[in-house]
C-alpha cells in the first residue's frame, strides 16, 4: 500500500516526538523503561518535582520515586484543571481545595470522585483547551449509560500512541512482526482504526480484519504472517472455537493473543491458549483515559498500569477509603498528562484490585491492577443476597467446550429469582445443556440460592452456532421490577 508523501512526512514528524521509538528493540521490559523515561524527563523539566523529591538526579528509579512522581503530576494536573476547566474550578472553589492539600497518597481521598454522568451532561465544562487545539473528538459507545464526549489534543494523541506501542512491545512484538487487529465492525466508533493508526505512527506493522467469516479471518492472518492478535475478547473466542475445527491454529506460530475491552475469564483463556499454542493476555482500557491503560504480562498475574500517564486507586465505593494490596474494590482513574479532557479521580465502576510490585515478569517498580471482574453497575444479587457479576457466569458457562457465547436474563417469579440462559453452542444440544447445567450448579452462589428455595430451577436453552455472524457483547439482563438493591 502506498502512503502519500505528505502523510508520510506527518507520520515521520509525529514519530520523532514519541518516546517509545527511543527504546531499544532488544529491551526486555519496554513498558517499565518508558515509564522510567517519563519520570526522568519530569525531573529534568520541572523544578517542583525536584523539590518534592528532594533530589535533582536519579540513578535508579524506585517505586517510591514513581509514587512521588504520580503525586507531583496529580498536583500539577489539579492546578491545570483549576485554571482551565469550568467543572473542576467550581468544584475545588466550593471545597476550598488546592494542589497543596495533596501531600501523600491518602490525601487523594480529599478530592471528590468525578462521575461519568457529570462528564456526559457537560462535556465542554471539562474541556481545557480551545477547540482549535482539539485534534480528535471521541464519543463513547454509550453501552452503559449516557454517551460521553472526549477531546484529545495532538499531545494527547501522541501520548496514547506511545502507551499503545510500549504495551504491544511488552508482548514481545518485534519490528518485523505483524499485529492482527480484530474488533467486530459494529461498535459506534472503531477501535481498530485508532490502533492501526497508532501502529503506523509508532513504526509497528499491523493489519485490520473485522470479518465474521472464520476462513477469511484465518486466511488474512496466514497471508499477513501475523504474530500477535488483538481484539474484542468474545470475538476472538468465537473465531477460535469455530476456526480450530478445520484450521491448524498452532501452526501459525503466534506469540501472544491480546484480549481487549471485555473481561477474560480463565475458562476462555484456557481454550484460547490451547488452540493457538501461545499466551492469551488481558488488556484494559477506557476511552475516557485514552484506551491503553493496562496490559497483562507473561506472568499472568494482573495487568501492568501505564503509571507514567495514569494514576490508579482502588476504593470502597460506599465508604471511599483506599483498599490494600489485592483487596477487591472499585477502580478510580486519573489521567496525569491529558490536556484536552483531563479527568481527576474518575469513577470506572469496574471491580478489581491493585497489586503492588515487583512482578514475576521482572518489573520492579510499576504496579498492576487485578483482572477486571466486570462492572459494579452490572453486579447484582440473587437469592439470599448472593452477589453475582458477569465473570462468575463466564467461568461456568464458557468452561463447557463448544460454547461460543451466551445471554443471561434475571426475572422474579413470586419470591424467587429466575435465571434463564440462552447458550450458543457447537455440538450435541442435549449433551451441551447437561454440561452447562452441571457447571452452573457447581457455583456456590447458585447452589446456595437453590438450597434456600430462593431460585427457580435454571432455564437453559441451547441454540446452534451460527458462522459468519457477530453477536452483541455478552449480555446480562435484569428484568426484576420489584428488585430492591439494598437487600
Ligand atoms: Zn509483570
Amino acid at each position: 500500500m502506498t502512503v502519500d508523501p505528505l502523510r508520510r512526512l506527518k507520520i515521520m514528524v509525529a514519530r520523532s516526538k514519541l518516546s517509545s521509538t527511543k527504546l531499544d528493540w532488544d529491551e526486555e521490559h519496554p513498558l517499565e523503561r518508558l515509564i522510567e523515561m517519563k519520570v526522568r524527563r519530569e525531573l529534568k523539566d520541572d523544578g517542583g518535582f525536584r523539590r518534592s523529591l528532594g533530589r535533582s538526579r536519579l540513578t535508579d528509579v524506585t517505586r517510591a520515586d514513581l509514587v512521588e512522581y504520580q503525586l507531583h503530576k496529580f498536583r500539577k494536573q489539579m492546578r491545570y484543571v483549576q485554571e482551565n476547566s469550568i467543572f473542576y474550578r467550581k468544584r475545588f472553589q466550593e471545597l476550598n481545595l488546592g494542589p497543596s492539600d495533596i501531600r501523600e497518597f491518602e490525601d487523594l481521598c480529599k478530592v471528590p470522585i468525578t462521575e461519568p454522568n457529570e462528564l456526559a451532561e457537560e462535556p465542554f465544562h471539562f474541556l481545557c483547551v480551545s477547540q482549535s487545539k482539539v485534534m480528535r473528538a471521541f464519543s463513547t459507545s454509550g453501552t452503559s449509560g449516557q454517551r460521553k464526549r472526549l477531546f484529545y489534543t495532538q499531545e494527547d494523541v501522541l501520548n496514547i500512541v506511545d502507551s499503545i506501542a510500549a504495551a504491544l512491545r511488552n508482548t514481545q512484538m518485534d519490528r518485523e512482526d505483524v499485529l492482527h487487529i480484530m474488533f467486530p465492525a459494529v461498535t459506534a466508533w472503531d477501535p481498530s482504526l485508532m490502533l492501526d493508526g497508532a501502529c503506523k505512527v509508532a513504526g509497528l506493522r499491523s493489519q485490520v480484519c473485522s470479518e465474521a467469516d472464520v476462513d477469511r479471518q484465518v486466511k488474512v492472518m496466514t497471508e499477513g504472517k501475523v504474530k500477535v492478535i488483538i481484539g474484542l475478547t468474545s470475538f476472538i473466542y468465537r473465531i477460535t472455537v469455530l476456526a480450530r475445527q478445520r484450521h491448524d491454529l498452532k501452526g501459525l506460530g503466534m506469540k501472544a493473543i491480546i484480549c481487549s475491552s471485555e473481561p477474560l475469564s480463565e475458562a476462555m483463556r484456557r481454550e484460547i491458549e490451547a488452540s493457538w499454542g501461545c499466551k492469551a493476555l488481558s488488556q484494559y482500557g477506557m476511552t475516557e483515559m485514552g484506551l491503553a491503560t493496562a496490559i497483562e504480562c507473561f506472568a499472568q498475574d494482573g495487568l501492568h498500569i501505564d503509571e507514567g500517564n495514569y494514576l490508579l486507586e482502588c476504593v470502597d465505593p460506599k465508604v471511599g477509603g483506599h483498599k490494600g494490596d489485592r483487596e477487591q474494590g472499585e477502580l478510580i482513574w486519573t489521567s496525569l498528562n491529558m490536556r484536552g479532557t483531563p479527568l481527576l479521580r474518575y469513577r470506572s465502576y469496574d471491580l478489581s484490585c491493585i497489586i503492588h510490585p515487583p512482578c514475576g515478569c521482572g518489573f520492579s517498580i510499576i504496579g498492576k491492577m487485578g483482572k477486571p471482574l466486570g462492572r459494579n453497575i452490572i453486579e447484582t444479587k440473587i437469592g439470599y443476597g448472593e452477589r453475582i457479576y458477569p465473570l462468575l457466569f463466564d467461568e461456568a458457562v464458557l468452561a463447557v467446550p463448544g460454547v461460543l457465547g451466551y445471554q443471561m436474563v434475571i426475572d422474579r417469579v413470586g419470591f424467587r429469582d429466575k435465571l434463564s440462559f440462552t447458550v450458543e453452542y457447537l455440538g450435541d444440544p442435549g449433551e451441551g445443556k447437561r454440561q452447562v447445567g452441571e457447571s452452573l450448579q457447581k457455583l456456590d452462589e447458585v447452589r446456595s440460592s437453590l438450597d434456600n428455595d430462593l431460585l427457580e430451577p435454571l432455564v437453559i436453552e441451547m441454540v446452534p452456532a451460527k458462522e459468519g455472524f457477530v453477536p452483541k457483547q455478552i449480555a446480562f439482563i435484569d428484568n426484576r421490577k420489584l428488585f430492591d438493591s439494598t437487600k
